[in-house]
């Protein structure tokens, strides 16, 4: 496919520019050079991006049961609502009496967040999720400042946890204590027990975990971390199994982020934007960075925490992910949420108990909204990998599901439906599971091949990881 600045023709062009509205700059500053733009018609445009379009595959184009990404379709009605102008044209420094309707948002954001998460207190201003742990993480480091407690440097993070966890306590200054999970995919309490002490700041954890599984123990293994004196960090970026069931607030932590780009109705992947909300006990709340918003007598209004970490980011984070967020939950209402919940672990179950039989799954007991297999036993036999059938997918219009994570399954591949698939839509996801099974023991040479259909087949991995090449190389003059 010709790349746009490779359809350029000196001349051609469809500049509709409105006239200028703000004063113009001194001509001293005005560049010398006209920009390197491609020269296009409006016509070359709209048949690129519509070519592109067609070669990109979304939730619009087809099942994407990408394991720990939640890519469910996300209804158009809050992209609608997000797209109002009241909200699209605020501008951060407006006087509060100006943006009440903006302030309403967050304000009710805040409100819903904590009675889904149990948790008193929030911020929207985290971009990301990681950025959102980052963002508790400094919460945590800042309690135990603030009373003295400077012994405190380690965090406890389980061998199954996501790989921002680590990354994130490493940028916050804290040493990680890796805990190893036991045989049955979840926290070894023994392991637990002997790791937590007084150095211990507090422990990071998923639940469901990042295998699917929801740990049973997981009051106890908050009372341990609490009695020995650290505080519970919740990565809720995946709540698609719980919201409306469990609360994390009730487990017994005191510190949670959500990915409301997976969850909440804005799609996960594709660079964004993103928000990562990052919720807390009343304890933490006066070290909330930026400001919160709170109801006065005169309508909302900032609120400054007294000893906050500062900012994380500029202003009140992408507010109109917030938006989406809000009325996502709102148009849902408290059953819709979790049916969402309830479906999400139904889908996954269903497609668990059907591959059972043909695939291996690494742990073989009921999951939560996402499950792993295990490609070893295939490539042990006939040499086809967890990446051989990613790729086979590819050709029955299928996103593979993530492949190799978690760390500690090999040849994984994870699977999350999600509840927004239909029976029909599953059924096609097993049908071409299990015929590329039946494929890769009758000619696995042919699946080690895959994909045969895409734009582009087989892509050297390393050079796209190690080199990528992101922008249009201009020829050498
Ligand atoms: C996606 C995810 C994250 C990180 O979220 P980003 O927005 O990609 O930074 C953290 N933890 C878990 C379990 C996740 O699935």
């Amino acid at each position: 496919m010709e790349l746009i600045f490779e359809q350029s023709v000196a001349g051609r062009g469809c500049s509709l520019l409105p006239d200028c509205d703000v004063p113009q700059v001194a001509p001293s500053k005005l560049r010398t050079a006209p920009p390197r733009l491609p020269e296009v018609s409006e016509n070359d445009i709209s048949r690129h991006y519509t070519r592109l379009a067609a070669a990109t595959h979304g939730v619009n184009n087809g099942c994407y049961p990408l394991g720990s990404c939640t890519m469910k379709y996300n209804p158009k009605l809050n992209d609608e609502l997000a797209a109002l102008p009241g909200f699209t044209g605020v501008h951060p420094l407006q006087p509060e009496h100006t943006a009440q309707g903006c302030l309403e948002v967050l304000y009710k954001a805040q409100q819903v967040f904590c009675e889904i998460t149990g948790m008193d207190a929030m911020t929207f201003q985290p971009a990301a999720g990681a950025h959102g742990e980052f963002t508790g993480l400094l919460l945590i480091k800042a309690y135990h400042e603030s009373r003295g407690d400077t012994a405190r440097k380690k965090i406890l993070v389980p061998d199954s946890a996501h790989g921002t966890n680590p990354a994130s306590a490493t940028m916050a200054g804290f040493e990680v204590v890796n805990l190893p999970s036991g045989p049955d995919g979840l926290v070894d309490l023994e392991k637990l027990r002997a790791a937590a002490g007084p150095d211990t700041a507090g422990l990071m954890l998923t639940n469901p975990n990042t295998v699917g599984l929801f740990d049973p123990q997981i009051l106890e293994i908050t009372q341990i971390v609490h009695d020995a004196g650290g505080l519970c960090y919740y990565d809720g970026a995946n709540l698609n199994a719980v919201m409306g069931v469990a609360r994390p607030g009730d487990m017994g932590f005191d510190v949670v982020h959500l990915n409301l780009h997976k969850t909440f109705s804005t799609p996960h992947g594709g660079g964004g934007p993103g928000s990562g909300p990052a919720g807390c006990k009343a304890f933490l709340a006066p070290f909330l960075p930026g400001q919160t918003v709170e109801e006065g007598p005169e309508g909302y209004r900032w609120h400054q925490p007294e000893q906050s970490i500062g900012r994380v980011r500029a202003f009140h984070g992408n507010f109109l992910v917030v938006v989406k967020a809000l009325a996502y939950v709102l148009s849902l209402g408290p059953e819709g949420i979790l049916a969402a919940s309830r479906g999400a672990v139904l889908n996954a179950n269903y497609l668990r108990k059907k591959l059972s039989g043909v695939y291996k799954m690494a742990f073989d007991r009921t999951c939560m909204h996402e499950f792993v297999m295990t490609l070893e036993p295939e490539k042990a036999d006939v040499h086809v990998t967890a990446m051989d059938v990613a790729k086979a997918l590819l050709d029955y219009g299928i996103h593979p599901p993530t492949m190799y994570f978690p760390l500690i399954v090999h040849e994984a591949l994870m699977v999350e439906p999600t509840e927004t698939e239909s029976k029909e839509s599953l059924d096609e996801l097993l049908h071409a599971f299990l015929e590329i099974h039946q494929r890769a023991l009758a000619d696995p040479e042919d699946i080690r091949s895959c994909p045969h259909t895409t734009q582009v087949l087989r892509l050297d991995e390393v050079t796209a990881a190690r080199h990528p090449v992101v922008h249009y190389q201009w020829p050498q003059a």
